[in-house]
């Protein structure tokens, strides 16, 4: 018998990345092409479904591709169009979907990459038989999914879960959003190097991190000091986990989760952040949920993450 395998295109601003998942969630070849050096639209597709095919050809000839699944910035599942992502340099409302059907013959499902992610989660990672759970994607910024009865909530507009744009400290730090005290000025990896600077114009303490120039200073640079035992560095963490943990609580009482995943650069940071995180959220947790809610980290590595999603969108409808 033929194995049965599902094309999952991760289409970014820059890179387009493709592959080819078995029905275990196993990315059996992948490949990239630059997004934005096609000219049109029409181009830029034709050139990814040659690339698609010529993959499918070198790597898994005798596999029987079943669907496909693209995931991008301001993808409508609905209408299977990319309707106006800022960083495409093409016209709105891209029939993707329609264009991609009429290239392989099979179904196709198009998706935004947040959503795409989160299904991801709910049909390979940690989220498998998970009909409630929250996803949190720490990274430069604060990304959200929430799935609730089995199903990625959309809301009006499909702009449901921007739960790092939910005010968690009233007039704190100011967000790119224009506002103050979102969750994400505190709970990314720019939260953390702010939270650095914080402290260490405040505190006198000595520090590692007063080493580094204050303009160049990254997460990376936070965790590595708190790693190698610098006071200050962890206590960083302990922060960023507190007031994450403590705002998680409070994300269980609209949806009431079963678990929270947590995904991306800052929850590599292990025990540092959990272990904090894990301890306010159950101080903060409303007491009809005690024991009934998991934290736990996302099992899908990070660089095939987007591209499994975009298969898994794909595999929900077939
Ligand atoms: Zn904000």
């Amino acid at each position: 018998m033929r194995d049965k395998v599902i094309a999952g295109i991760d289409i970014g601003g820059t890179n387009t990345v493709f592959g080819f998942v078995a029905e275990d969630g196993e990315i059996l070849a992948k490949s990239r092409i630059d997004t934005i050096c096609h000219g049109t639209f029409d181009e830029y597709v034709a050139a990814l479904c040659e690339a698609v095919d010529a993959l499918k050809r070198l790597a898994c000839p005798d596999c029987e591709l079943v669907a496909v699944g693209a995931g991008a910035p301001c993808a409508n599942s609905e209408t299977g169009m990319i309707e106006s992502a800022a960083q495409f340099p093409w016209k709105t409302n891209l029939p993707l979907r329609d264009m991609l059907t009429a290239h392989f013959g099979v179904p196709v499902a198009v998706a935004n990459d947040a959503n795409a992610a989160t299904v991801g989660e709910m049909v390979y990672g940690s989220a498998k038989g998970l009909d409630n759970f929250i996803i949190l994607t720490l990274g430069t910024s604060v990304g959200s999914g929430i799935v609730a009865d089995g199903r990625l909530i959309g809301g009006h507009r499909s702009m449901a879960g921007e739960l790092g744009h939910t005010i968690i400290r009233p007039g704190g730090r100011p967000c790119c959003c224009g506002r103050r005290g979102c969750l994400e000025t505190y709970c990314s990896a720019t939260g953390v190097v702010r939270t650095a600077l914080e402290f260490l114009s405040e505190r006198s303490d000595d520090s590692m991190l007063r080493r580094h120039d204050a303009d160049a200073l990254t997460s990376k640079d936070v965790y590595d000091a708190a790693m190698a035992g610098d006071a200050l560095a962890k206590e960083v963490f302990d922060f960023t986990g507190r007031v994450l943990g403590e705002a998680c609580a409070d994300f269980v009482a609209s949806t009431a989760p079963q678990s929270i995943i947590f995904f991306g650069g800052l929850s590599k940071a292990g025990d540092l952040l959990m272990k904090p995180l894990q301890e306010e959220f159950e101080r903060n947790l409303l007491f009809v949920y005690a024991g009934h809610v998991d934290l736990r980290l996302s099992s899908l590595p990070e660089s095939d993450a987007a591209l499994l999603g975009a298969a898994a969108v794909a595999n929900q409808i077939l």
